[in-house]
């Protein structure tokens, strides 16, 4: 695993393609995977937020998202190769989980958002399991009871859509407990789907 730092935050040296198969890879394996794909913004905030810093540290992969990394790369010749979206890796590893009988759950959204996503996701992936959803305006008071629900299904893919960085705390909070064989950050997508 190569990994660029820019401001501290380890970046994977990876591509779109590499990553996804990384994520294959991940979904064979017995422990959870977290994986985050910070933006600038995120970087910047993670200069002011040792936890966040923290928590993007000990990810199992970073997805450079967002142009600005790859040109900051450039112009200090890090060796970033492309960027890598959030989005555009979830397009694929919901191709992938359709194909493959893998499951997911999507959590987060306004409520009824998370719901509506799921049925553009079930009209575009051919054979995509959906494990279960929920919205992202929960008490912290809700989040055992959310856990639960989640390890019931037992999804493979935890997509997490709190936004950023409330997302990538969450995951890192709840690793040792979900039950699942990889959670994403993936910020807005779970709008982009519900259109
Ligand atoms: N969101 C949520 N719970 C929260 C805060 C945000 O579910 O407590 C959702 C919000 O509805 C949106 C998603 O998180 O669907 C991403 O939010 P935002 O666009 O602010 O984050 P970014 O894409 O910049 O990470």
């Amino acid at each position: 695993r190569n990994q660029v730092k820019i401001l501290g935050v380890p970046i994977d040296q990876i591509t779109a393609q590499e990553a996804f198969q990384q994520l294959t890879v991940f979904l064979e394996g017995d422990t959870l995977k977290k994986v985050y794909t910070p933006n600038p913004e995120i970087i910047m905030v993670a200069q002011q937020d040792q936890r966040l810093l923290n928590v993007l540290q000990e990810a199992d992969l970073v997805l450079p998202d967002g142009i600005g990394l790859i040109i900051a790369s450039k112009i200090k010749g890090l060796g970033l190769k492309e960027r890598v979206t959030g989005i555009d890796t979830m397009d694929k590893l919901l191709t992938y989980c359709g194909e493959k009988q893998k499951s997911i759950f999507l959590m987060g959204g306004k409520p009824g958002i998370a719901a509506l996503a799921c049925e553009t996701m079930k009209k575009q992936y051919r054979g995509i399991k959906i494990a279960g959803f929920h919205h992202g305006y929960f008490q912290e008071t809700d989040e055992p009871q959310i856990i639960e629900e989640i390890n019931q299904v037992a999804p493979d893919v935890l997509f997490v859509c709190l936004g950023a960085p409330k997302q990538e705390k969450w995951i890192h909070k709840y690793r040792d407990q979900l039950n699942c064989k990889l959670a994403m950050g993936v910020g807005g997508s779970v709008d982009i789907y519900a259109g």
